[in-house]
């Protein structure tokens, strides 16, 4: 494959590949905590681990990351799997959990002391941190640190069967509290933690923290390139120092880092979003104005266009913010090749027709999808009383508004041309209905319809017509990124109007009979929509995806 089509990862792998590193194999993880629900930049990293697994003929394994019990729970493991699946992503049967490695890992830990590799410490967590030093100044060395090998066996084992207390002691790696590498001054191992695992119970006291789990993980399950994002980028000497203890020539994981992905006007981090989902400031995980996988399903994205999206921004060494119009762009872009053109007011005012028939209907025929003659046709009843959106007429309208006012024509879509005639408002001077001449011979198809005029509408028939719930998103936060916000609760940077509720809008029959949870649509002029799943039989509710570029300027 030509090089300059692969990233700097695939060109990493394909190189190792070459050059038959660990055998010439290639296995890859994602690596997930289950202590919250997957988000896009977790769609970023999935792509990426098993994307390149796929191309390069290789295997990835998905590894839960639960080493800390206190946040981790099975709803978030099954959460997590449900939303790889829906990506379109498989781990087979190389399904792996951190806590599997526990006794390995132990025993590894039990060998460093022997070794004189490790030790217990007794300080305060505070104590240690203040003997880190500085970057350009040395740490200082626990008192600790010179404890025999019996002690820390001793003390080590204890900790592990729940003699003391959270906090009490920590098992050390014994390196060099004057490494340039803040993280090489004597890093934590294992800690102290009392609350039961999700999977091992009560079983253990201890847990071994990131940098002790996770290099021994990937060598455990025979990762040969364990890709990550840039923050841990400082952490690769500290993995690669645990994974000489245990690794050979003729295996060792290898860690390769690139950018997280970052979206304007939301949060990424699942801490927040816990809190979001916590405090009801959204309705859930899948709130569809959240980042995560089960929200932007919920929302109406679909998994290509989370992929595509992906693929446009690409992986580099450079940390940044992508702007989320480029998501919203990709699924545009996907919708409008497959969504199905209907018509729906969300802010019905009536218009008659006046020299219409009272009772007749017509079945116009209208196109399923300009974009794909494949999709065929359904029929939409036309009737003397129709609703069209409000915005559509202007008593005084400026020079350009190509759409209805008093003695200007405009197309009804798939039906007649149509000439404001009159209106009548209430009390309030708001307008209450229309008044229209339609011209018989403009019917869509026939030659009168070549009739040049400037604007086309949409609009449902008053009878014929049913009310639906429709859900208008916006974006979450008011600021292009909260997170670095400083000096403010992120919480206070939440959109008021993030989400505003229309339970009116009118929707054709064609949609109401066939709209089923997660169906997407095109209402004609306003937007892709989809169906949620709050819809009952009778009460049909749909969650704007995003909204159009304007169309009614044509
Ligand atoms: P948080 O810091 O919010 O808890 P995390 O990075 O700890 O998130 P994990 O569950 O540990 O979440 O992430 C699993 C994998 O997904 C890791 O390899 C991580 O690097 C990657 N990942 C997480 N967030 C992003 C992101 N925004 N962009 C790209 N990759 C990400
Ligand atoms: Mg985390
Ligand atoms: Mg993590």
């Amino acid at each position: 494959e030509d090089k300059k089509s692969l990233n700097f990862i695939e060109q990493i792998v394909e190189s190792d590949l070459k050059a038959g590193k660990n055998g010439g194999r290639l296995n890859t993880r994602f690596p997930p905590e289950p202590n919250g629900y997957l988000h896009i930049g977790h769609a970023k990293a999935i792509c990426m681990d098993f994307g390149i697994a796929e191309k390069f003929g290789g295997t990835c394994n998905l590894r839960f990351d639960d080493t800390n019990p206190v946040k981790e729970d099975v709803e978030y493991v099954d959460s997590i799997m449900e939303d790889i699946h829906w990506l379109g992503f498989d781990w087979g049967d190389r399904l792996y959990y951190a806590s599997d490695y526990f006794p390995k890992l132990w025993d590894l830990a039990i060998r460093l002391i022997k070794e004189g590799k490790a030790y217990v410490d007794e300080q305060s967590s505070e104590e240690i941190a203040r003997q880190k030093g500085t970057p350009t100044q040395p740490g200082i060395e626990s008192p600790y640190r010179n404890r025999s090998v019996e002690e820390n066996l001793d003390l080590f084992e204890r900790m592990n069967k729940g003699e003391f207390e959270e906090g009490r002691f920590v098992l050390r790696a014994k390196i060099d509290m004057a490494s340039p590498n803040m993280h090489f001054r004597d890093p934590i191992m294992y800690r102290i933690i009392k609350h039961p695992h999700h999977r091992t119970g009560t079983k253990w006291n201890v847990y071994p923290m990131y940098d002790f789990a996770h290099g021994q993980s990937d060598y455990f399950e025979g990762v040969t390139h364990s890709i990550c994002t840039l923050e841990f980028e400082v952490h690769r000497p500290l993995y690669e120092y645990f994974v000489k203890e245990l690794a050979d020539d003729s295996y060792c994981p290898r860690q390769i880092e690139f950018n997280r992905l970052n979206l304007t006007y939301t949060v990424m981090s699942k801490r927040k979003l816990l809190q979001l989902v916590k405090e009801g400031l959204v309705a859930g995980w899948d709130d569809p104005r959240m980042p995560t996988i089960c929200g932007l399903r919920r929302r109406g994205y679909t998994p290509e266009s989370i992929k595509n999206f992906i693929q446009k921004i690409g992986y580099t060494k450079y940390d940044g913010i992508i702007s989320v119009s480029l998501l919203e762009h990709s699924i545009r872009e996907d919708l409008n090749k497959t969504a199905t053109r209907v018509s729906a007011v969300l802010n019905p005012v009536k218009l008659i027709i006046t020299n219409y028939p009272e009772n007749k209907v017509e079945y116009l025929e209208t196109e399923n999808n300009p974009e794909d003659p494949e999709a065929g046709t359904h029929q939409i009843p036309f009737t003397r009383v129709l609703y069209i959106e409000r915005d559509d007429f202007m008593e005084n309208p400026p020079k350009k508004f190509f759409r209805l006012a008093p003695d200007q024509e405009v197309r009804l879509k798939s039906a007649y041309i149509i000439k404001c005639t009159g209106i009548k408002k209430d009390s309030d001077g708001n307008v209450e209905e229309i008044y229209c001449e339609y011209d018989p011979d403009t019917r869509s198809g026939m030659p009168g319809s070549m009739r040049k005029v400037k604007g086309t509408l949409h609009w449902v028939s008053a009878e014929y017509s049913s009310t639906a719930e429709v859900r208008l998103y916006d974006r979450l936060f008011n600021v292009e990124n909260p997170a670095e916000e400083k000096d403010v609760d992120f919480r206070e940077l939440l959109n008021p109007d993030s989400l505003k509720i229309v339970d009116n809008c009118r929707i054709e029959p064609y949609l109401a009979e066939n709209a089923k949870p997660g169906n997407r649509y095109q209402f004609q002029r306003t937007g892709y929509f989809c169906v949620d799943p709050d819809s009952t039989d009778g009460h049909l509710v749909f969650n704007r995806t995003v909204s159009l570029k304007d169309s009614w300027e044509k």
